[in-house]
């Protein structure tokens, strides 16, 4: 019999990896959801803020700006569909000095640059009313309504299983150390050699070191907020 060759292999299963098997796997393609920990979403994913992001400090008409206002309405109403825990809190940008005071205007009118209107900026008073516990010294604060708290390893483990169940092969302790590139892409693992026509990257920090062994030296970082 011979080997299999998957459709795409897809090599990181952060939350990033999971979320493309899942939309993969909604086709009939075959695809190898791969990781070098013992579990997804073991890598940052594990181990964030768990905020739910509405990019409205992002830097207005940059890529992230835009990824992070779609992923806030895409990841909301998944969590609401499937009932992931989000706790509907908003922020508060408190300003303890009168410089980051005066900057509160430039920071709502960024926001709506970036297509979030919901900004209010409030009185000391009615940052106190809201947070009774803060220390003393606030000006005032920057309130965003939308900003939530969202469990952040449940959709990682939806994700993954709803591409397991649509059929995708999750191959964990599976560490891509090379790649041989002909017909197709042969990934050279801890765990064996893995074949797929198509391989997508989704290995978070250590991207550049798999551009590097498809033998892409140009890996660039997008700059983050400004
Ligand atoms: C302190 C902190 C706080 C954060 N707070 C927030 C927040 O509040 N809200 C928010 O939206 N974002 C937050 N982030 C960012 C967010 O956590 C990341 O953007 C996200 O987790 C990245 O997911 P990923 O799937 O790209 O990467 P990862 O979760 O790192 O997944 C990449 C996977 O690739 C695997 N891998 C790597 N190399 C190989 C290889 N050679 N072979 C096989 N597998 C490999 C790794 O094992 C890993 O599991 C925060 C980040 C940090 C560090």
């Amino acid at each position: 019999m011979s080997k299999k060759i998957y459709d795409v292999a897809i090599i990181g299963a952060g939350v990033v990896g999971t979320a493309i098997a899942r939309e993969l796997s909604k086709h009939n393609i075959s695809i190898a959801l791969i990781d070098a920990k013992s579990d997804v979403g073991d890598g940052t994913s594990k181990a964030n803020t768990a905020i739910l992001h509405t990019g409205f400090d992002m830097v207005p008409g940059s890529l992230e700006s835009t990824l992070v206002a779609r992923g806030y309405h895409l990841l909301r109403d998944y969590a609401r569909e499937t009932g992931i825990a989000v706790e509907e809190l908003g922020a508060l940008l408190v300003a303890w000095s009168q410089e980051e005071h005066d900057n509160l205007a430039k920071l709502q009118a960024k926001a709506v640059e970036n297509g979030y209107k919901d900004c209010v900026i409030i009185s000391a008073a009615d940052v106190y009313a809201r947070e009774p516990h803060l220390g003393p010294g606030a000006l005032g604060a920057l309130y965003v309504p939308g900003e939530w708290i969202i469990d952040p390893w449940t959709p990682i483990v939806a994700f993954a299983t709803q591409a397991k169940l649509a059929g995708a092969d999750i191959l964990l302790r599976t560490a891509v150390t090379g790649v041989t590139i002909g017909a197709h892409n042969t990934l050279h693992t801890t765990n064996g050699d893995i074949d797929a026509h198509h391989v997508i990257n989704a290995a978070g920090l250590y991207s550049d070191e798999i551009d590097g062994v498809f033998g892409i030296k140009d890996f660039t970082v997008i700059p983050r907020r400004g």
